[in-house]
């Protein structure tokens, strides 16, 4: 156990009145922000019985457990049952009316938020990491000043400061965008009411599950991408299977679409001007969400004083070992430009953990699996046929529909298809995809093959249980496989997964 540090001491004996200058204060770690990596160095470090502090300028434990991943998935299942009582007679269930109280939605979610909070501060506490409510910028090399509520000040130097700020939602510099004032991630989680007409910018995860989400609460949504596909990353049949999910929903894509501009204030009326194939046209909305790409946190860090470079994108430098590029000072998570998910922070926790703890710990070549939260799920890991050919790597494709899996068929749920590439000259598994209910939890359990480096036969033969949507593997495995002879023809092992 570590030390018995008190929990922010906001107005502990260090502080110094803004005029002064604060002596600084000597730690082993110092952390910026604290989200899911971060946390999880400042708990094991302070467990380890290293002086260690965390500074937060908002939200303890970071987006995730805030404003980002838990809260939009509290929001996504209430948005599931509203679909239940929407398709209630389907079920054989009569129902009179149907009402969303969108402020009882979100209540719900800060009940959830609230409850995790308090577990963070708990876990701060009990290892003795000392978490500070302010926000931090380097004034000298490995040295922080924070910058607490009441505008004290306190200088922190850490032997190694470890840099987890996150990122922001992207505003394009589209005319008229900004004076919109349009939700983002965080005001859509907090609305008091259904949306009337919500227009969502950007088909990426968080655009898609918003879409659903507040459709099934009753919004019309149109949502506007500048790519010719949803998820335009993924594969054609992924992004047609989600289209046609969407349509069946009566959500509007508009893809091809470039913004002109747009006027009016989201809450209020707002006019998105857009050309489409070389057609122009006026979406009408009451509401607008802008989820096309994210920022890094790095405005106003003071990296400069540290000697702590940016890539040309903006996101820290970092090595393989995610040391920037000065000495004694690491990032992790999205800051670092690492893969947007939370387990990908994580993962970076575990790379600086054991880099700063002597260790040689690399972030190349890491699975990076994924689900997308809509209902059904989109998940996937390893390889999509895309990269696979894009590499030139000679797969063969297992696939088969959600039909086929008894589970689904009990549920009725059969939309979607499972896909798996296997290496062509051995049975190794290269990638699997999977659209369909429980995605997520069936990618799991063939990534952990993965990892094990079990032949796909393995899964094929496995007892599993009945009915489960894990059995789903025996048709997926079971079908005969196309094969798809790429032109380079690459060994599996020049395989990159991250
Ligand atoms: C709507 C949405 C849904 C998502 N859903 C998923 C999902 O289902 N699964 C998944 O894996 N990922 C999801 N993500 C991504 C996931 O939230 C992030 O990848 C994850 O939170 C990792 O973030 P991080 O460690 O980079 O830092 P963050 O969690 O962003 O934490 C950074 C922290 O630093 C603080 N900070 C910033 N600057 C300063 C400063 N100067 N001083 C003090 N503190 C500072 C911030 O307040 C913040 O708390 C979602 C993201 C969004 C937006």
């Amino acid at each position: 156990m570590g030390r018995e540090n008190s929990m922010n001491t906001t107005d502990g004996n260090s502080l110094t009145k803004s005029s002064g200058s604060p002596v600084a204060e000597e730690y082993d770690i110092v952390i910026i922000g604290s989200g899911a990596g971060a946390k999880l160095a400042a708990w094991t470090f302070g467990a380890e019985g290293k002086r260690v502090a965390v500074i937060e300028r908002k939200y303890i434990g970071g987006a995730c457990p805030n404003i980002a991943c838990l809260p939009s998935k509290n929001l996504i299942h209430t948005a599931q049952v509203a679909s239940y009582v929407l398709r209630s007679e389907e079920f054989g269930i009569a129902r009179d009316g149907f009402r969303v109280n969108m402020s009882a939605v979100r209540d719900r979610k800060r009940r959830m938020v609230s409850g995790l909070v308090d577990i963070h501060v708990e876990e701060f506490h009990k290892s003795g990491a000392e978490l500070i409510m302010g926000s931090a910028r380097f004034v000298e090399p490995k040295t922080v000043e924070v910058t607490l509520p009441d505008e004290r000040r306190r200088l922190l130097r850490g032997k190694n400061v470890i840099v987890g700020t996150g990122t922001h939602a992207a505003l394009d510099p589209i005319p008229g965008l900004a004076d919109a004032q349009p939700l983002t991630h965080i005001e859509a989680l907090e609305l008091d009411d259904v949306p009337e007409h919500l227009i969502v910018i950007g088909g990426g995860y968080v655009g898609l599950e918003f879409a659903q989400a507040m459709r099934r609460f009753g919004s019309r949504v149109s949502v506007l991408d500048r790519n010719s596909r949803l998820l335009h990353r993924e594969d054609e049949d992924v992004s047609a299977a989600l289209r046609g999910l969407f349509e069946d929903e009566g959500i509007d894509a508009a893809l091809n679409a470039r913004i002109h501009k747009i006027s009016g204030r989201s809450g209020q009326l707002v006019k998105v001007v857009i050309e489409q194939h070389g057609t122009e046209r006026v979406l009408e909305g009451s509401h607008l969400l802008v989820a096309a790409g994210r920022v890094p946190n790095t405005e106003r860090l003071g990296l400069d004083s540290a000697g702590v470079e940016l890539t040309p994108r903006g996101y820290i430098k970092v090595n393989e070992r995610l040391e920037t590029t000065a000495t004694g000072v690491w990032a992790v998570g999205e800051v670092a430009g690492s893969p947007q998910f939370t387990h990908i922070s994580e993962d970076d926790f575990r790379a600086v953990h054991d880099n700063i703890t002597g260790g040689d710990h690399l972030t190349t070549g890491r699975q990076v699996p994924f689900c997308l939260f809509t209902d059904p799920e989109f998940a996937r890991v390893g390889l999509s046929e895309t990269e696979a050919q894009a590499q030139g790597i000679a797969y063969r494709l297992f696939k088969a529909p959600m039909a086929a899996v008894l589970r689904a068929r009990a549920l009725m749920e059969i939309r979607g298809f499972m896909k798996a590439l296997v290496d062509a000259g051995s049975d190794r598994i290269l990638g699997f995809s999977a659209l369909g209910v429980s995605a997520g939890e069936i990618m799991s359990a063939v990534q952990v093959a993965m990892i094990a480096g079990l032949p796909y036969t393995a899964l094929r033969d496995a007892i599993l249980a009945h009915p489960t949507m894990t059995e789903g593997l025996h048709p997926l495995f079971s079908t005969t496989p196309s094969v798809a002879v790429t032109p380079a023809q690459k060994p599996a092992a020049a395989l990159e997964t991250a």
